[in-house]
């Protein structure tokens, strides 16, 4: 259910309204947006009747939401809903770049790439500390040593931060040292770690399970939102399909225009993943734009055939430089405010 509030509706009558729902065990969950201010109610609404609600004081209108997920559901109607990054925000009709590389294997290497793609335009730096790996015997990361790497290189470049927490401790860790905490594919429904997720307060980039299907991906950003986190970034990385001969997985731009219609959450796209292979990974990167996407996280290598891990797929820095070209170009023919350095774009323009 929720509940629209009338512009001109006081502190009072908000209190009453919510001591209402409570009296009901259900949960007010307001939501402040910058002209309207709107109320979710969690919990079993169903015993509640539409009518008592409206007939209070300062309630414009309510509606019934008809999806299970309710608090990321467009229903809630939340005008122009952004999240913010350091002096960034992501969402709206803004497109935004993460790159660099897989895995951070040394300061030598991150503080290459860094440069790289700083000097490409991108804004934030991606790279992993905790790497979950099929086999046991692959790297598995630097742990703290290289989230302390990621502090320095964004000391070094300016650039924020993205790396991904696989568990309670990884989160602890990555909370200390990054911007943006990444929840893997494998770990979209690790539901104790989203339940802690819902109680930090800083950006999750949430990216979506290799089988799961929408409604579940949705679900699991439920349970950041319900815990009172609402800065969630939803990436798409391909899902898993019969033919993985000519590329890894499939990447499922189909959910740019759905995702639009059902939720109000900034939808980033991750070609590299979803592809597999480096000679995919403009072109996709060029349609998620095109098709509304409001961003891409891409592997960004420049001795890809000593990568520690996904050389394979990760671009060369001056590949990657093209790619940020040809974005900036879609951008301005589709009217996307492209976030990236000045400096670039006036060397771009
Ligand atoms: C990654 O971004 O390095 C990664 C492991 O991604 P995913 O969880 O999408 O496989
Ligand atoms: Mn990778």
């Amino acid at each position: 259910m929720i509940i629209h509030m009338e512009k001109s509706h006081t502190e009072n009558q908000l209190h009453r309204l919510k001591e209402k729902i409570e009296s009901h065990d259900c949960k007010p969950h307001v939501i402040f947006g910058e002209t309207l201010v709107t109320i979710s109610v969690i919990g079993e609404v169903s015993k509640i009747s539409l009518r008592e609600i409206e007939s209070l004081d300062g309630v414009a209108f309510v509606t019934r939401v008809s999806k299970p997920f309710k608090l990321c559901s467009i229903e809630t109607q939340r005008d122009d809903h952004k999240v913010r990054v350091g002096d960034l925000e992501i969402g709206g009709n803004s497109f935004v770049t993460m790159a660099g590389p897989c895995s951070i294997e040394s300061e030598e290497q991150t503080l290459r790439i860094a440069h790289a793609v700083k000097k490409a335009g991108a804004k934030i730096l991606r790279g992993g500390a905790f790497k979950p790996r099929s086999s046991p015997y692959s790297f598995q990361g630097l742990g703290e040593e290289g989230l302390k790497i990621m502090k320095l290189a964004q000391e070094e470049t300016g650039l924020l931060t993205v790396s991904e927490a696989m568990d309670l401790h990884g989160l602890e860790l990555c909370y200390k040292y990054v911007d943006i905490i990444q929840i893997g594919a494998r770990n979209m429904q690790n539901f104790s770690l989203l339940k802690e997720l819902g109680k930090i307060d800083k950006p999750i980039v949430l990216k979506r399970g290799m089988s799961a299907t929408i409604e579940e991906w949705l679900m699991s950003a439920e349970y950041i939102l319900s815990g009172g986190n609402d800065k969630v970034i939803l990436c798409e990385r391909g899902i898993r399909a019969f033919d993985n001969q000519y590329a890894r997985n499939v990447l499922d731009l189909n959910v740019i225009p759905i995702l639009k219609k059902l939720t109000y959450l900034p939808l980033i796209v991750d070609p590299s993943h979803g592809t597999g292979y480096r000679h995919m990974v403009s072109p996709l990167s060029r349609a998620s734009i095109a098709a509304g996407a409001q961003g891409i996280i891409v592997e960004v290598h420049d001795r890809p055939e000593e990568a520690l891990s996904d050389g394979p797929q990760a671009l060369l820095p001056e590949e990657f430089s093209g790619l940020m070209k040809d974005l900036r170009k879609i951008s301005e023919a589709l009217d996307i405010r492209f976030i990236s350095d000045d400096v670039e774009k006036k060397k771009v323009a």
